[in-house]
């Protein structure tokens, strides 16, 4: 799953957005507050997020506002803008397991980071094949051999195929914090 965390409801217009129009997604307000409608909340947590070709194997998008989730999108499409991605889909309502499991309860994906986007695994999601197949597993996270697939497709997407840019990038990582 993709959280996004909304910060403070800013309004943006059609105008205001630091990237260019798109009929794909067209908003006014971004972040998020208790006023927003339902609506709001989900063009804003649409956005133009900075995303790796590895979210498009993501199925659910988990929204956070003020630290809670407000909102799970099961996603159904993309679109890309430059070199950001947005995607639309449908909202989760109650009575379904994700939706039930998540709403009110607290950002899933906690980081210090400033970056609003992180992934996560939510047990809900167990069963299924991490590399977005959709292929049940009986146990453990991937069919037999995705996970080097996996693997290959983010040093293809994200590092040029080059094994050795993804080795160098993982080395300048800064080391978790206790
Ligand atoms: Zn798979």
């Amino acid at each position: 799953m993709i959280r996004i965390r909304l910060g403070k409801r800013k309004y943006v217009g059609n105008g205001g957005e630091k990237t260019p129009l798109h009929p794909f997604l067209v908003r006014q307000l971004t972040g998020w507050d208790p006023t927003m409608t339902e609506q709001d909340v989900y063009d804003a947590a649409r956005g133009w997020w900075k995303l790796s070709e590895r979210a498009e194997r993501e199925q659910y998008a988990v929204i956070v506002g003020d630290g809670v989730v407000r909102m799970v999108v099961q996603i159904g499409e993309w679109a890309t803008n430059g070199d950001r991605r947005g995607f639309a889909g449908i909202l989760l309502q109650p009575g379904q397991p994700i939706h039930d499991a998540l709403i009110g309860s607290d950002d899933p994906a906690p980081t210090t980071s400033r970056n609003p986007v992180a992934y996560f695994r939510h047990e809900l999601e167990a069963g299924i094949c991490r590399c977005g197949c959709n292929e049940p597993v009986p146990s453990g996270d991937w069919v037999q051999g995705h996970d080097q697939r996996a693997l290959h497709q983010l040093v293809n997407d994200d590092f040029g195929g080059s094994v050795s840019r993804f080795l160098d990038w993982y080395e300048e990582l800064p080391a978790a914090e206790d």
